[in-house]
């Protein structure tokens, strides 16, 4: 828990959130400003700030995500493919500097990503 930060409120309860998934592991929360018809966000439990802090120590937890992935957007509903996106630093415009995995589906999506 790392104070001051949004999504560690998030998995305190601090803040209320619409959930997806929780486990011990990970937490993946409904968007508050959707982009797209389902837009989920995952994120580890543990803090870690975005993806210029992955290291041998803490990867595992990346790897974890991406094996619930396909679970978390097919249980949403999600059928026909999805995107995934983890903004980092601020050219990304990271808002929320707790790694974060955009899910975004339930729609054809644009064929460009930035
Ligand atoms: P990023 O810009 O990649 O850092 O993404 C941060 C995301 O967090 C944005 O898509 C926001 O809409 C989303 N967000 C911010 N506050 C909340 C919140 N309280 N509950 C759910 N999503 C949030």
């Amino acid at each position: 828990m790392v104070e001051n930060c949004l999504f560690c409120k998030i998995i305190n309860g601090d803040i209320p959130s619409k959930k997806a998934y929780e486990d011990d592991k990970i937490l993946a929360f409904y968007d508050i400003a959707p982009q797209a018809p389902v837009h989920i966000l995952v994120i580890p439990k543990t803090h870690i700030s975005c993806a210029d802090e992955i290291n041998s120590s803490n990867s595992s937890i990346v790897a974890y995500i991406f094996e619930k992935i396909p679970f978390i957007a097919k249980e949403a509903g999600i059928e026909n493919g999805y995107r995934i996106i983890s903004n980092c630093g601020p050219d990304a415009c990271q808002s929320v500097h707790h790694i974060h995995f955009h899910i975004l589906g339930g729609a054809q999506l644009s064929e460009k990503m930035a």
